[in-house]
């Protein structure tokens, strides 16, 4: 790369930061733009002000899974001690009604070699009757021997249906997985892409099915170490830089800041799909891309953090509940020691969306106290809703991508991971793709 050409990164979210690593440690000259006042963008950590206490919670309680194979590789680059940032549980599900206080449990055998253990997993589960669990078992069957693929994509529960899994099965199993997978009902979700997650998770090696959740501030496992990888190899970073429009000037782009005109050669422009859209509205030949973008939807997730007292610990450090407004719990004392404290995950769209902040709390306080008795009145609780978490994960949804019409500029960014729903894996693939593809043009 000559001495003229200088790649902008727009974004400092998973997919920005993943690009600029791997471009500054092939030696290209990046500048990240993050208009923002910190990194992280989806996935960081947010200080809250509670009875005049300062608090670092997450903007929401990520899980990582182990097939995160490009995620899990970045940050070791960047000096993350996989044993120090993260939890990692092989593959135990823990689902509990407080309606019907029914239970269910899957938890693969993971002594057994693969795909045995997972197909052990669902023959001896608890909570089914033996025809639910043989259902089960065969759909996984089927899945398996059709390699996770299918003809044509359709709603989640139009598939399922097909596949004749029970009520049960579905409210128990399914659901909460394709909630917590794609963040997108099961009426609407992409069978397609729920079933890239299961073969990713379920195929390969037997590590790739366990969940590994953050023992440490998502900033500290995932922005800080990236933007020290990224300046340690030279590169800049700016933050409170929001780019307001590129522009397509000799031979290269010019890109309006908040401190007037700057010139690069390359763009990666990192920015989820609703902001993409209005960037590159002076680029006529990327028509295309607005045109598929624009009608995407979004859906919200809720994390509800309710404080109680130091003392107060849950069974398992994991918990989903069904049938109810609360979908999953972790116990964050457990976790990363914020003693009492514990995150409550409400995902994708529904009623709940109706309710005020302090309303949705004491809903969820009312349903976990139904699980667990034991539980007094929260201490206080703080509400941290993120109304557009990710894109809708529809059947055959139009993917932009990283390649554009338009020379040298490249989309990253969870969206353009055609074959995942908004994940960070999803992200940082794209991130690593478009430095790749930057780097093997020289
Ligand atoms: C509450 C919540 C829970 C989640 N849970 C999980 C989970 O458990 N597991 C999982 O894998 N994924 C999870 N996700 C999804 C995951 O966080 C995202 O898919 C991922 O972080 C998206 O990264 P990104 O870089 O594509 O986009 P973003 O994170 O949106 O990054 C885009 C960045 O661009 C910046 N920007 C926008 N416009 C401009 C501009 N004009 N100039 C400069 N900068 C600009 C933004 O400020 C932002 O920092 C969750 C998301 C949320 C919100």
């Amino acid at each position: 790369m000559n001495t003229n050409q200088h790649i902008a990164i727009i974004g400092g979210g998973c997919a920005g930061l993943s690009a600029a690593a791997t471009l500054t440690e092939c030696g290209y000259a990046v500048t990240l733009f993050e208009a923002s006042s910190q990194l992280g963008g989806r996935a960081r950590s947010v200080v809250v002000e509670n009875k005049d206490l300062l608090q670092q919670l997450d903007n929401g309680q990520h899980i990582l899974l182990g097939a995160y194979s490009a995620t899990l590789s970045l940050l070791e680059k960047a000096g993350v001690k996989e044993n120090d940032a993260f939890l990692r549980l092989p593959l135990q599900l823990s689902m509990q009604s407080a309606l019907s206080k029914s239970e269910f449990s899957l938890k693969s055998a993971h002594y057994l070699p693969r795909p045995i253990n997972l197909l052990a997993g669902f023959l001896f589960c608890k909570g089914l009757t033996i025809v639910e669990r043989l259902t089960a078992l065969n759909f996984m069957r089927h899945l398996q021997s059709s390699a996770y693929e299918i003809q044509q994509d359709l709603s989640l529960a139009r598939f399922l249906k097909q596949h004749k899994q029970s009520k049960k099965l579905i409210q128990m199993l399914w659901e909460p997985l394709c909630l917590a997978a794609l963040n997108t009902p099961i009426k609407k979700a992409s069978s397609r892409i729920f079933l890239n997650v299961l073969r990713d998770t379920f195929n390969g090696n037997k590590k790739n099915s366990d969940f590994l959740i953050p023992k440490l501030d998502l900033s500290k496992i995932i922005s800080q170490p990236l933007a020290h990888y990224i300046q340690t190899n030279g590169g800049t970073i700016k933050l409170n830089h929001r780019i307001r429009s590129v522009r397509e000037v000799n031979n290269g782009f010019n890109l309006e800041t908040n401190q007037g005109l700057l010139h690069f050669s390359h763009v990666i422009v990192a920015t989820s799909p609703a902001r993409t859209d209005k960037l590159l509205m002076q680029l006529p030949k990327l028509k295309s891309i607005q045109d598929k973008t624009h009608h995407y939807q979004y859906q919200p997730i809720y994390t509800v953090y309710l404080q109680y007292p130091a003392e107060i610990k849950l069974p398992r450090v994991m918990t989903g509940l069904t049938n109810a407004t609360s979908q999953w719990v972790f116990d964050r004392g457990e976790l990363c020691g914020q003693k009492g404290l514990l995150a409550v995950i409400v995902s994708a769209e529904g009623p709940h969306q109706k309710l005020t902040q302090d309303a949705l709390a004491l809903n969820v306080a009312t349903e976990l106290k139904q699980l667990f008795p034991n539980l007094p009145k929260p201490l206080w609780h703080k509400v941290i809703a993120e109304k557009r978490a990710t894109f809708a994960c529809l059947p055959d949804l139009p993917r932009p991508t990283n390649r554009t019409a338009q020379h040298n500029l490249y989309l990253a960014g969870d969206y353009t991971y055609a074959s995942y729903p908004a994940t960070i894996e999803g992200a940082v693939r794209s991130g690593i793709y478009c430095a790749n593809l930057i780097a093997n043009e020289f």
